[in-house]
């Protein structure tokens, strides 16, 4: 459906737990209060309100969390959101730890495709971002992944490393170019994302996208547009000879994005979100939990999606954080 500024919503995240096996500096580096199971959606819950969100136009589906792989029951859940008439793609984001572990439920439920969050090449750097030793684990992954010829982006988060770890060894596998060079033998989508002002991230500094662009230019003169197709989002991608991937900015703050913007978010307890700087949206669970039932419930749900969507914010207002009424942390937000 189209909200009130004209823009096409047709893309869910669903965050379908709080919980995570990392404790990512700018996420959650102390972890998440602990929330009773019954506060958060079932994986039923869940699929009503996918089938819901169906039917008013939703074609897209990201699971997230959280780490979506420390819920049990992830694979079969996305099994049940792609027989859902309408939906047309289902996806994953994942930190990668689990994925070796899960990847042919994964493949067998018939997802489309898997983002792994992957800010670093330097096993250092990676224990002191995400407080545990996994690079080669989620390295693996990458591979396992991709040569099962499942699409794989990288989700890597634009800090800016030499702040962030000033004093140590500055290598380049460290840094932005050691990601843009794992693009080179491997068929992935490298993607940087400009670090949010939201929860933690406030306390990081993010590089500048077009800073970014720019210097990626000078190391890559033949750096080029990448006008392939890449899916639903808001990244924009460029092409370097002889490299297997693409390379993706996702630039919220440098290169704001609302005019297009076509997504909505669940949080885990059931929280319709319609923009990451506010608090505004439907709590789908009250819907749900205090609904009579049958085709009436299915009536109010769909109504309650509907009338969130159509209050949308026209932008975010990352450039103006006084104005943000958003205080959740990306953990429970999603990403
Ligand atoms: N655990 C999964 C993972 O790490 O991919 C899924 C949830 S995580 C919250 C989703 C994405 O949000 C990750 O790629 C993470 O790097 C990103 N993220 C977390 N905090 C962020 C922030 N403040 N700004 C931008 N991206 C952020
Ligand atoms: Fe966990 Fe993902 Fe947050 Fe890292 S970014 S702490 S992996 S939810």
């Amino acid at each position: 459906m189209k909200d009130s500024y004209g823009r096409t919503i047709d893309y869910m995240r669903i965050s379908i737990t709080d919980r995570c096996n990392l404790r990512c500096k700018y996420c959650m580096p102390d972890g998440v209060p602990m929330v009773p199971m019954s506060d958060i959606l079932s994986l039923e819950e869940i699929v009503q309100i996918a089938s819901c969100g169906a039917k008013l136009g939703i074609h897209n589906i990201k699971v997230t969390g959280g780490e979506p792989l420390v819920r049990k029951g992830c694979a079969s859940l996305i099994r049940e959101l792609k027989a859902i008439p309408g939906i047309e793609c289902v996806t994953l984001t994942t930190n990668g730890l689990l994925l070796e572990a899960c990847l042919q439920d994964l493949l067998a439920a018939g997802l489309d495709g898997v983002n792994i969050s992957l800010d670093t090449l330097n096993s250092e750097r990676y224990d002191a971002i995400t407080g545990t030793d996994g690079l080669a684990t989620v390295k693996r992954a990458i591979d396992l992944a991709a040569s099962a010829s499942l699409p794989v982006k990288l989700n890597c988060v634009s800090l800016d490393w030499d702040e962030t770890f000033a004093g140590d060894s500055q290598s380049a596998d460290g840094s932005w170019r050691g990601m843009v060079e794992f693009a080179r033998n491997h068929p992935v989508d490298v993607r940087f994302i400009e670090m949010m002002p939201i929860g933690y991230g406030r306390q990081f500094k993010s590089l500048n996208h077009q800073e970014l662009l720019e210097n990626m230019k000078r190391l890559y003169p033949d750096l080029t547009a990448d006008s392939g197709s890449h899916g639903p989002g808001p990244a924009v991608y460029y092409r370097i000879p002889g490299f297997q991937g693409s390379i993706g900015l996702i630039s919220a703050i440098h290169g704001k994005f609302c005019e297009n913007c076509n997504r909505v978010r669940l949080t885990a307890q059931g929280y319709l979100k319609t923009c990451l700087c506010y608090e505004d949206g439907a709590d789908l669970r009250a819907v749900l939990r205090n609904g009579t039932g049958g085709q009436v419930l299915e009536e109010e749900l769909t109504s309650a999606i509907r009338q969130a969507i159509l209050k949308k914010p026209n932008a975010h207002c990352f450039e103006r954080p006084e104005e943000m009424t958003e205080q959740h942390s990306m953990v429970m937000i999603g990403g």
